[in-house]
C-alpha cells in the first residue's frame, strides 16, 4: 500500500517485535488495532468529528467536497440510463418496512422512531427520570416512521402505486442517509452513512444485464479513482440460524456482489459497493408489475459513499494537493 501523507502512516500502530530470547506464538492479528489507528487519524485530522456513540460521526468540508466528487462521478458514469431522480429523507413509512419482511432478515440492524406521546402527567414523570439519570427512553411509543435501512426501500412502493411499468421497466437514481444498528470502533462500518444507488425495475434478463453492466463500471470507477479492488461474491448478514441458510441460498444464487477495497490495515478488505439481485421480492411486498402483469424482478448497484471517501483518504492521503490528478479530475477536479 501508498503511504497515506504525513499525517497517517500504516502500519506504525502493530505491535513491537519484543527482543525477548523466548519465541512466543506470533499472536494473530489483531484487525481493531488498525481500525482504531485510521479512526484516530481521521478525527485527529479533523476529518470526521467522533462523537459519544461509535458509528456516528460529522464531516469536514473536505470530506464532503470529496463526497460530493463521488457523487458527481457516479452520476456521469450513469448519465446513459435515464435514470428517473427521486431523494427521500432518511425514513419511511413503518408499513412499508413492515411490509419489506426487512425485520424477518435484519432485525438486529433496523432503527425505528419512537416519540412522547403523554399527558402532562407523563410530562413530569418523563423530566423526573432523567433528572435522575433513570431510564426513560421505554416511555417513548412508537411512531409510523422507521429509518431507511438502504437507499432503495423507499423506491419500491412509490414505482408499485403507478401500476404496471412499460416493456422498458425502468432505472431510479438515489442517494440518502440510511441507519443501521452496527455500532463499531470500525470508521468503515458507521450507523448512518449515504447510500448512492441505481435501481433496476423490469424482467429478471434486464435486471441480471444491468447488474453485468455496473459491476464493470464499479470496477472502472475503482480504476479511474486508483484504488486496489476485487469483487467477489457476497452475502448480507441474515439474523440468527435461520439466517445462515438464506445467506448460503444467497451465495448459490449468486444474488450479490461486493466491489472490496482495503481500507483498515490488518482487516479484511471492506465492501465499497454492492451489486445486488432481488429476484421478485419486492413484487410480494407491493403490486409492482412488468408490461405483461407479471411480478417485477429488480437489483440495485449500490455505492457506499463514506466508504468510498474513507478508501480514497487511505490509499491517497490526507491533502487533496498531493492526489493523483487522474483521481481529482476524476472526483470532477477537486
Ligand atoms: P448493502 O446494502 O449492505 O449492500 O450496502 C451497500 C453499500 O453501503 C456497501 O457496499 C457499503 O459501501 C455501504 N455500507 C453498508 N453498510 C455500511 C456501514 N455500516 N457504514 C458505512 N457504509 C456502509
Ligand atoms: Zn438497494
Amino acid at each position: 500500500m501508498e503511504d497515506a501523507s504525513n499525517t497517517y502512516a500504516p502500519g506504525d500502530e502493530s505491535p513491537a517485535a519484543s527482543g525477548s530470547s523466548y519465541a512466543a506464538p506470533t499472536p494473530a492479528p489483531d484487525p481493531d488495532i488498525g481500525r482504531r489507528a485510521f479512526r484516530q487519524a481521521l478525527i485527529d485530522a479533523r476529518l470526521l468529528y467522533a462523537s459519544a456513540v461509535d458509528g456516528i460521526y460529522g464531516r469536514s468540508g473536505l470530506f464532503e467536497s470529496i463526497a460530493d466528487g463521488l457523487n458527481a462521478a457516479i452520476s456521469k458514469l450513469g448519465a446513459d440510463q435515464h435514470a428517473e431522480v427521486m431523494r427521500f429523507p432518511p425514513a419511511m413509512p413503518r408499513r412499508d418496512f413492515e411490509a419489506s419482511e426487512y425485520l424477518k432478515s435484519f432485525p438486529q440492524l433496523a432503527g425505528t422512531v419512537h416519540c412522547f406521546c403523554g399527558s402532562d402527567r407523563d410530562h413530569h414523570r418523563l423530566l423526573a427520570r432523567l433528572e435522575q439519570g433513570e431510564e426513560w427512553a421505554d416511555q417513548q411509543r412508537p411512531t409510523d416512521v422507521v429509518l431507511a435501512p438502504a437507499a432503495c426501500y423507499p423506491v419500491y412502493p412509490v414505482v408499485a402505486a403507478r401500476g404496471p411499468m412499460s416493456a422498458e421497466g425502468m432505472v431510479v437514481d438515489v442517494l440518502t442517509y440510511c441507519f443501521r444498528h452496527e455500532p463499531s470502533i470500525d470508521p468503515a462500518r458507521m450507523q448512518m452513512f449515504r447510500q448512492r444507488e441505481y435501481v433496476r425495475l423490469g424482467t429478471a434478463g434486464q435486471i441480471v444485464a444491468f447488474r453485468q453492466v455496473w459491476i464493470e463500471r464499479g470496477r472502472q470507477l475503482a480504476g479511474m479513482l486508483e484504488l486496489p479492488h476485487e469483487v467477489d461474491l457476497a452475502n448480507d448478514p441474515f439474523f440468527g440460524r435461520g439466517g445462515k441458510i438464506v445467506a448460503d441460498s444467497q451465495r448459490e444464487l449468486k444474488l450479490k456482489f461486493e466491489l472490496l477495497v482495503p481500507i483498515n490495515d490488518g482487516a479484511p478488505p471492506t465492501a465499497c459497493m454492492s451489486f445486488n439481485y432481488h429476484m421478485d421480492h419486492f413484487a410480494h411486498a407491493w403490486p409492482l408489475r412488468t408490461a405483461d402483469g407479471e411480478p417485477a424482478h429488480t437489483g440495485c448497484v449500490g455505492f457506499g459513499i463514506e466508504r468510498l471517501t474513507l478508501a480514497l483518504l487511505r490509499h491517497h492521503g490526507f491533502e487533496l494537493a498531493k492526489w493523483p490528478r487522474r483521481v481529482r479530475e476524476t472526483l470532477g477536479g477537486l
